[in-house]
């Protein structure tokens, strides 16, 4: 459903992603691993096109990013395709960056309102079912500052699902965490992937990655250096590098 395919992506005279090729098909869940500046964030975020790359394809849903210029100049050219790739592609973020003037059912319930001009009295229901799907129905009329890390996370979740996506891509969601709050946030990203959600996961919990992943990709400054089912991936890993990784990490 989500398909990257020689991907290259540059800040100036970086290169950060030198051809990179991902495919997360429906249903399914795709871990990205590697070490701090490998590429991971850049890559999540070339796929709803909150970032420009150089070249490559972007193709969701058969849908296939139509490109304007070329090189550094090279943008989407059609920005109802950009709204809809944003859209079906929901994002949850390290830091939740929850709106804190407005309480925890209002930062659920405003993206579908404001980008997709659902009415709220419809939009209502299915914020409070997220988030009592996601532990936390009883917050719906709490702050963000009134709210544990781990609760705001969950709520950044619900947030996510409130567009009714076709796939979530999250970008190390328990890494801003303690320990203890982690779980509560690995448990819902579980549920999630046991309904089989089509979800891109990027996390430094090479446990979580095992647990609930179909396919895991090791990223190596900006090229994919193995890849494969987790099991082989965390158990018969080839690649030198990988090893390295996994023994600092582990
Ligand atoms: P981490 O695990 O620390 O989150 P990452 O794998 O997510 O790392 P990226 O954030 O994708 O790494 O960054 C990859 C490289 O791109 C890094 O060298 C980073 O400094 C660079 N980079 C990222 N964003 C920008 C930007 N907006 N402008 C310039 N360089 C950037
Ligand atoms: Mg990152």
């Amino acid at each position: 459903v989500i398909e990257i395919r020689d991907l290259h992506k540059s800040y100036g005279a970086l290169e950060v992603l030198k051809g990179v090729s991902i495919r997360a098909e429906r249903g399914t869940v795709v871990s990205l691993i590697g070490s701090s500046g490998s590429g991971k964030s850049t890559l999540l975020r070339c796929c709803n096109l909150l970032e420009d790359s150089q070249s490559g394809e972007v193709i969701f849903s058969g849908e296939a990013v139509t490109w304007t210029g070329t090189g550094l100049a090279r943008r989407p050219a059609d920005r109802a395709q950009v709204t809809r790739f944003r859209t079906n592609l929901s994002m949850v973020f390290q830091q939740f960056n929850l709106w804190s003037h407005m309480t925890i059912l209002q930062n659920v319930m405003e993206a579908p309102v404001t980008v997709l001009g659902r009415k709220p009295a419809e939009v209502e229901p299915l914020a409070r079912s997220l988030l009592a799907k996601v532990g936390i129905g009883d917050k719906a009329d709490a702050w963000p500052a009134q709210l544990s890390g781990g609760q705001q996370q969950r709520a950044a979740i619900a947030r996510a699902l409130c567009m009714q996506p076709q796939a979530l891509l999250f970008d190390e969601p328990t890494s801003a965490l303690d320990p203890e709050l982690q779980q509560e946030v690995v448990r819902v990203i579980k549920d999630l992937a046991a309904e089989h959600r089509t979800m891109i996961l990027v996390t430094h919990d090479m446990r979580l990655a095992a647990d609930v992943s179909d396919h895991v990709v090791f990223l190596h400054q900006g090229r994919i250096e193995e890849e494969g089912p987790p099991e082989t991936l965390f158990g018969a890993p080839k690649s030198e590098r990988l090893k390295q990784f996994l023994s600092a990490t582990l």
